[in-house]
């Protein structure tokens, strides 16, 4: 009889099993249904195939596809799969490496070509083959020479096994007849994978050198469920209809310039966005902010105290000071410093706490060029930020405040928040003692919003722990936005102090606050969200007017400028094109309201009105009320007409 070995369940019970019980055989002692369910095992923390023998005195937990490990499982499985069609295909192809990714997974090949769409769709079909075989994932330990023999044929990972430590266990898996060096884990067999598409190829460095060879990538995603897949498609699909870059070009909005890399030229119709959004947030913070100006460009004495010089400078734009000869001077990465200047300038009692600064100003940080793209990564940009001096007994109330404040904000435009509260991240200022008093502070603050929230460990900013809100757009994907984050040590770097009830000296605490992150950013969201049909308030061109002929011409002209006196951004097209052709513009640019003058019309004082999206509805509606329907729907800053 075989020597028993004990292992722990998560509900912390223990099992005796035979000495090389799998992980498999466990599942299917527990119970059928776990058995065919069963996608992995932690062992002891990590993640291990279902068909391998458990250790003695294991903590064991059976994943199934509801555990958020197994997802990555069935990805980089997914991508062995790939490989073995693609050596079907193409059995001279050279073979990289095939992680999971965040949407899916991808492999890297040494082919003479780039993969066709038809070679995707017919590697697609082999795929479909394989996991119809359903071949067992089957792993084995190896030496150092049989890994070698095993791969001769493999340059790429004959240069993998050269750099394994001489400890390491060195592990090939295979399916079927394709063999790859690997760590694992997989699935148990290929047949698991059923719910994969294969999305595009793409040329990638070995290993993402530029000095060594060209490899092509096919790019794939997979999922448990079949709507889970089709779902992720249908989003993919809409994303690239909905691409920022693309319809803000379409809509006018913005351009970029060689000679400007990442620096956004924003049109008429784009800055009459960025002012919308402008004054609705000085709307919200008409009471209690004091909006200020700093300047763009400071000396590096004032990063040495802030901490960026030593952290941050490669994100910095340093600038050559004539004088000096030296790059001592950087474009500010952030206004933070310049505010912290301000506080500093004047005597502050309690009295004035909290005190909150808010600004739009101008920020540079330097990402590479290659990084660079459309409104979502750009060098140059604006934030609406706010720095807010208080006291440490304020602070709940105030993160409350602004909790409340920034849920509003997103709710006009219908994204829908979630917050998430990140604590302190490995390269980081200030003591631990200052980093558990912040962090019990502000979570402490999240906790008394009653709202639900996620943890994210060591995601805080290098200066304190911070509430993020990402938002889901229409489409549902996540957007990273907002944040409050809060600081006790600026206050200590740049000895900020303020005259307490007892005339003493005491120090402030400080939330960092941004609503939409960058204006640039939020726009590419916002444009991607709408779809480029932004609601009323924010179009940049709210109404159209279009006189049937030449006779209407006058009529028309003056309804323009009466809409515009309402301080509607109104523009009269009289062009000589027909009605018809002109109305196709308008709906190409998204105008949300279009007024059609005809003969009747001018006569009678009226429009007919067509409402973006009612198809070729028309109402016939007095001036008056036309003016004053439009003035409610943008005051009110209503979603939909
Ligand atoms: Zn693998
Ligand atoms: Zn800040």
């Amino acid at each position: 009889m075989p020597d028993q070995i004990r292992v722990t369940l998560p509900d912390g019970s223990a099992r005796e099993v035979p000495e090389g019980t799998t992980g498999a055989q466990l599942a299917a002692q527990i119970g059928p249904g776990l058995a065919r369910a069963a996608v992995a095992i932690r062992v002891n923390g990590h993640v291990h195939d279902l068909n391998r023998p458990l250790p003695d005195g294991a903590k064991v937990a059976i994943l199934t596809e509801r555990d958020a490990d197994s997802l990555e499982v069935l990805r980089h499985s997914a991508a062995h799969v790939l490989a073995t069609a693609v050596r079907e295909v193409f059995p001279d192809a050279g073979i990289g490496f095939g992680p999971a990714i965040e949407e899916g997974f991808y492999y890297d090949f040494d082919v003479p070509r780039p993969f066709t769409p038809d070679d995707l769709e017919m590697i697609e079909e082999k795929m479909a083959v394989v996991t119809a075989n359903d071949y067992p994932f089957v792993r084995e330990v190896v030496t150092r020479d049989e890994a070698n023999r095993r791969f001769a044929d493999d340059p790429l990972k004959l240069e993998r096994i050269s750099e394994l430590g001489p400890d390491e266990t060195i592990t090939v898996y295979t399916d079927g007849s394709f063999v790859d060096l690997c760590r694992g884990p997989h699935l148990p067999s290929t047949g698991k994978l059923k719910h994969f598409k294969l999305l595009s190829g793409a040329g990638a460095y070995w290993r993402g050198d530029s000095s060594r060879q060209m490899l092509q990538r096919i790019y794939g995603t997979a999922f448990f469920k079949k709507e889970d897949l089709t779902q992720h498609l249908f989003r993919l699909d809409e994303a690239k209809k909905r691409d920022h870059r693309i319809l803000g070009r379409q809509l006018d909005l913005f351009m970029f310039h060689q000679f400007a890399p990442g620096a956004v030229f924003w049109t008429d119709r784009g800055t009459a966005m960025i002012n919308e959004l402008n004054g609705f947030l000085r709307e919200l913070q008409r009471d209690g902010y004091h909006e200020i100006r700093t300047p763009l460009l400071y000396n590096k004495a004032l990063w040495e105290i802030s901490g960026h010089w030593g952290k941050y400078q490669e994100n910095m734009f340093l600038v050559l000071d004539s004088e000096t000869g030296e790059h001592d001077f950087s474009l500010k990465p952030m206004n933070c410093p310049s505010h912290y200047l301000m506080y500093q300038a004047k005597k502050h009692s309690y009295k004035e706490l909290p005190l909150r600064y808010n600004t739009y100003d101008v920020l540079h940080r330097n990402e590479v060029s290659g990084a660079l793209s459309g409104l979502t990564r750009v060098r140059q940009f604006q934030q609406d930020d706010c720095h807010i001096f208080l006291m440490e007994r304020q602070i709940q109330a105030e993160v409350h405040r602004l909790t409340q404040f920034i849920l509003k904000y997103y709710e006009t435009f219908g994204l829908k928040a979630t917050l998430k509260f990140a604590t302190r991240p490995e390269e980081r200022i200030g003591t631990d003692q200052m980093w558990d008093e912040a962090e019990r502070a502000l979570r402490h603050a999240l906790e008394a919003t009653g709202l639900p929230y996620e943890l994210k460990p060591g995601d805080g900013a290098f200066y304190g722990p911070k509430i993020d809100f990402d938002v889901e757009d229409a489409i549902g994907r996540k957007w990273q936005l907002g944040t409050i984050q809060l600081d006790y040590s600026n206050p200590e770097r740049f000895d900020l102090k303020y005259v307490g009830e007892d005339n003493a000296d005491h120090r402030p605490v400080i939330i960092h606050r941004a609503v939409s992150g960058s204006f640039e950013r939020f726009i590419a969201i916002l444009i991607e969200h709408f779809a480029g049909a932004f609601p009323l308030w924010l179009a940049p061109e709210q109404v159209r007017v279009l006189p049937i002929a030449d006779a209407q011409r006058e009529v028309a002209s003056t309804l323009t400028q009466r809409l515009r006196d309402a301080g509607l951004r109104a523009h009269l097209d009289e062009r000589t094109e027909t009605l018809n052709y002109r109305i196709r513009d308008g709906e190409l640019l998204h105008v949300p309201y279009m007024a059609v003058v005809g003969q009747r019309e001018a006569e009678a004082g009226t429009v007919a009105v067509r409402v973006r999206g009612a198809g070729n509805k028309q109402e016939i509606v007095s001036v008056e009320e036309f003016v004053a329907r439009l003035d409610q729907e943008v005051k009110t800053r209503a979603l939909s007409s």
